[in-house]
C-alpha cells in the first residue's frame, strides 16, 4: 500500500491506514503497561474533550486492575453528566430480506436458498408499522438487504413515506433511521429529502484484506466504497451519521482503532463526527454458527470496550440491539450505552405474524415485550424515552454537537423525555408500569436544570393527561 495516514483524505486506504492502526497496536502494547501513563489517560477524558485512537487503543490493551476500575468509574460519571438516567428506544423494521451480497456472517447472503425470501408491500408495512405503533414506538431502524432490483431506492423512498403516512389512534413514529447499503451522493440527497433521521451502515471490518474475505461476492466486496460511503452521504446533505463494527468478525483491537480512525476522518472533512456508534456482536442465525468465528469477545471485553467508547466520543450516543442478553444490556447501559431497542423482531413482517421468525437475521436474545422492558429500565432506575425532538427541531450535525457539548441539550433531553414517557404511560402501558412511571416522572421532574423549562414540561404534563400529544423541547 503506498497511502500515508491521512485523517482529511477522501480515500478509504489514508483515513483507515493499515499501518498506522498496526503502530497503534505496537504502542498501545507498549504504553499499556505503564499503569501512571494509562491513568493519566483516564485523567485527560475527564475534562470530556475525547481521546485520540491511539489514546484510546492504550486503554483497551490495559489490564492493570486500578486502570480499568478508573475507566469504569469516569465511565459512568460521563453517563451520568451529558446522559442522565435517559435511555432512548426504538425498533428496528426489516422491510426486505433480498440480498445479492455474499456476507459470510448473515443468513440473507445471497447464496442461502432456503430461507424464505419476503419484500413488504406497502400494505405489509401499514400492518408492521401499526403493530409497532400499538406497542408504544416512535423511532424505527429501517433495514434491508442489497437488491437494486428487489429494493430499489425508490421502494426504500416509498416505505419511509409510508411509514410517516401512518397515524394510529394516537400512534406515529416521528423518526426514520435507515440502515441500507452503501449508495450514491444522489440517493444519500433523496433519503434527506425523505426525512430520515440517521443514515446507518456497520463497516463489519476495518480490516481491508478480511473485509474482502467476509465479503466475497456482490457490491459490498468493494471496500473503498463501502467505507467512503459516510463521506458520500454527508456530501449529499445527512448531518447525522451513525457507524459500527460487528465485533467478532475481525480482531477487536484492530476495529476499535479503525472505528476512532473513521470517526476522526469525518470531524477532519466535515467538522462533525458520528452521531451514533453501533455495538454489535457476532450472533448465531439461520446457517451462521458463531464457532465459525475465532474473534469474537467475551462480555468482560465487551463491557470494557464500550466504557472505552464512551469516555473517548462522550457527546455520540451508544446503540445496543436485542442481540444481547438482558443482562449484557444491563452491565453496558451503567457503562455507556444511550439507546437500546426493543421488542425487536429480525424478521421480514415480524410485528404482525408471528411465524415469520424463520426468516430472521439474527437471534433475538432479549425477548421481553416492550412494556417489560420499559418496567426493567424504570425498575433499574432509568427513564425510557422515546424522544425524537432534535432531528424535527432541525438539531442535526454541528448544530446538535455543539449544543451537547455545552450541555445545553440537557434541558432539552430530560424534559422530552419525561414527556414521550408519559405518552407512553397513558396509551401503552400495563397498570404496573404506568403506576412506576408516573413515579419516576415526578422524581426525575426536578432534574431539569432550567426551572422555565421544568414549569413548562409541568404543564406539557398535564396536557397530556388532557389527551393532548407531542409536545417537544
Ligand atoms: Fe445482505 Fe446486509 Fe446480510 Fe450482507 S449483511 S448479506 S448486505 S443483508
Ligand atoms: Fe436525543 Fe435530542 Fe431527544 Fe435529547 S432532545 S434525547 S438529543 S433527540
Amino acid at each position: 500500500m503506498s497511502t500515508v495516514y491521512d485523517p482529511h483524505s477522501p480515500h478509504a486506504d489514508a483515513f483507515i491506514h493499515h499501518e498506522e492502526i498496526l503502530d497503534t497496536l505496537a504502542y498501545a502494547d507498549r504504553c499499556s503497561k505503564d499503569k501512571n501513563f494509562c491513568l493519566d489517560l483516564v485523567r485527560k477524558a475527564r475534562e470530556m474533550k475525547g481521546l485520540t485512537h491511539r489514546e484510546a487503543s492504550v486503554l483497551l490493551a490495559a489490564e492493570d486492575v486500578d486502570v480499568i476500575e478508573a475507566i469504569y468509574g469516569l465511565a459512568r460519571e460521563i453517563k451520568d453528566r451529558i446522559y442522565g438516567q435517559r435511555i432512548v428506544l426504538f425498533a428496528p423494521l426489516y422491510l426486505s430480506n433480498y440480498c445479492i451480497n455474499g456476507c459470510v456472517y448473515c443468513p440473507y447472503h445471497a447464496k442461502n436458498h432456503h430461507i424464505p425470501r419476503k419484500k413488504l408491500t406497502q400494505e405489509e408495512i401499514v400492518r408492521e408499522v401499526t403493530a409497532l405503533q400499538d406497542m408504544g414506538h416512535k423511532r424505527l431502524a429501517l433495514e434491508t438487504g442489497e437488491d437494486p432490483v428487489n429494493n430499489p431506492i425508490d421502494y426504500v423512498l416509498e416505505s419511509i413515506h409510508t411509514i410517516y403516512s401512518i397515524k394510529h389512534k394516537n400512534g406515529a413514529i416521528r423518526r426514520v433511521n435507515v440502515n441500507i447499503a452503501a449508495t450514491t451522493v444522489e440517493n444519500y440527497r433523496k433519503l434527506k429529502e425523505a426525512g430520515i433521521g440517521t443514515y446507518i451502515l456497520f463497516q463489519e471490518t476495518y480490516h481491508r484484506k478480511n473485509y474482502e474475505a467476509l465479503h466475497p461476492t456482490g457490491p459490498k466486496h468493494d471496500y473503498a466504497y463501502h467505507t467512503e460511503a459516510m463521506d458520500r452521504a454527508m456530501t449529499g446533505g445527512i448531518d447525522d451519521v451513525g457507524i459500527g463494527v460487528l465485533f467478532g468478525l475481525n480482531q477487536y483491537r484492530y476495529d476499535f482503532a479503525g472505528l476512532l480512525m473513521h470517526k476522526e476522518h469525518l470531524e477532519a472533512v466535515f467538522g462533525v463526527g458520528p452521531h451514533t456508534i453501533s455495538v454489535p456482536r457476532i450472533r448465531p442465525a439461520d446457517d451462521i454458527s458463531v464457532s465459525s468465528f475465532p474473534n469474537a469477545i467475551s462480555d468482560d471485553l465487551f463491557k470494557k470496550i464500550v466504557a472505552i467508547l464512551r469516555i473517548t466520543v462522550p457527546y455520540t450516543g451508544i446503540i445496543i440491539s436485542t442481540r444481547e442478553s438482558a443482562r449484557t444490556r444491563k452491565a453496558v447501559l451503567e457503562v455507556g450505552v444511550s439507546q437500546i431497542s426493543g421488542a425487536s423482531r429480525t424478521s421480514v413482517g415480524g410485528y404482525a405474524e408471528e411465524e415469520a421468525e424463520d426468516s430472521s437475521q439474527f437471534e433475538v436474545n432479549d425477548n421481553r415485550t416492550l412494556d417489560q422492558v420499559i418496567n426493567w429500565l424504570l425498575t433499574d432506575g432509568y427513564i425510557p424515552s422515546f424522544c425524537t425532538a432534535c432531528y424535527r427541531a432541525g438539531r442535526t450535525g454541528d448544530r446538535f454537537m455543539s449544543l451537547a457539548k455545552t450541555g445545553a441539550i440537557s434541558n432539552c433531553c430530560q424534559p422530552n423525555a419525561l414527556l414521550t414517557l408519559k405518552e407512553y404511560l397513558m396509551d401503552y402501558a400495563s397498570e404496573a408500569t404506568r403506576k412506576k412511571g408516573l413515579e419516576v416522572i415526578e422524581r426525575e421532574l426536578l432534574h431539569i436544570p432550567s426551572l422555565k423549562a421544568r414549569g413548562l414540561c409541568e404543564q406539557y404534563l398535564k396536557k397530556i393527561e388532557q389527551g393532548e400529544r407531542d409536545f417537544r423541547f
